[in-house]
């Protein structure tokens, strides 16, 4: 399957040969910043796998961690996506077109949910990394 996406504006857009491997909502207070949302549901992909299609000299980029960049449209302020060491390793299932074929599994750092908002789903919850995930 080919999976596509892109920013509010249209300028920035990419592709996926390939299927999700997970997804997840982060709750930590990085992610609700930048996403201006009580939470991000972040998709996890090959970074073999992914391309830009176009706009890439659009796209901004925020260190928000030593290893970790977000990823963003600099006209529409779309969140697209998150590189480590450079590789795109995640994308903003929000900005996904369609049915991205993958649902969300967890809820990670849920001891930095805000307070106004409930979860009210069955899925895990972590108060911060699952066990076994990288580092923020
Ligand atoms: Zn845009
Ligand atoms: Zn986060």
């Amino acid at each position: 399957m080919t999976i596509k996406g892109g920013c509010l504006c249209g300028t920035v857009r990419y592709e996926i040969a390939g299927a999700f491997a997970g997804a997840g909502n982060c709750h930590c207070s990085m992610c609700r910043k930048a996403h201006g949302a009580a939470f991000a549901t972040w998709a996890f992909v090959d970074p073999d796998e992914f391309r830009w299609t176009s706009g890439e000299d659009s796209i901004a980029a925020y260190r928000s961690s030593p290893q970790r960049e977000r990823l963003f449209c600099s006209k529409c302020g779309s969140p697209l996506a998150a590189s480590h060491s450079g590789k795109i390793s995640e994308v903003v299932l929000g900005a996904v077109d369609g049915d991205p074929a993958v649902r969300p599994r967890e809820h990670i750092f849920v001891g930095s949910k805000a307070p106004w908002y409930e979860i009210t789903d069955e899925l895990a919850q972590f108060e911060q990394w699952p066990p076994g995930m990288g580092q923020a």
